[in-house]
């Protein structure tokens, strides 16, 4: 089980979390000139890395707050979590 630490709470039990997806996931500029099949792209595609993978959990159990974090994908070792809207500690930037 991980270790969750919500920005606003602390540290919390992973069964207080609901997954939310791929993080930072930008709508394009001008969704009507999209042909179905890249509208389809944007809506269903997501990365599906192994390794370092930036996702949106939300914190169900607790304040009900949505926040990124950058988790392993393979060891599930949580390397940053940070609120939505600002970047990810250590890599200003990004
Ligand atoms: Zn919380």
């Amino acid at each position: 089980m991980l270790l969750i630490t919500c920005p606003w709470c602390g540290p919390r039990a992973e069964i207080e979390f609901q997954y939310g997806g791929e993080a930072h996931i930008a709508r394009p500029a001008d969704p009507v000139a999209l042909d179905d099949a890249a509208w389809a792209d944007h809506l269903f595609m997501r990365k599906n890395p192994k390794g370092k993978h930036r996702e949106r959990w939300m914190h169900r159990s607790g304040c009900r707050r949505w926040f990124n974090m950058e988790r392993d994908t393979i060891s599930h070792e949580i390397t940053a979590v940070y609120r939505i809207g600002t970047t990810v500690p250590g890599k200003e930037g990004t």
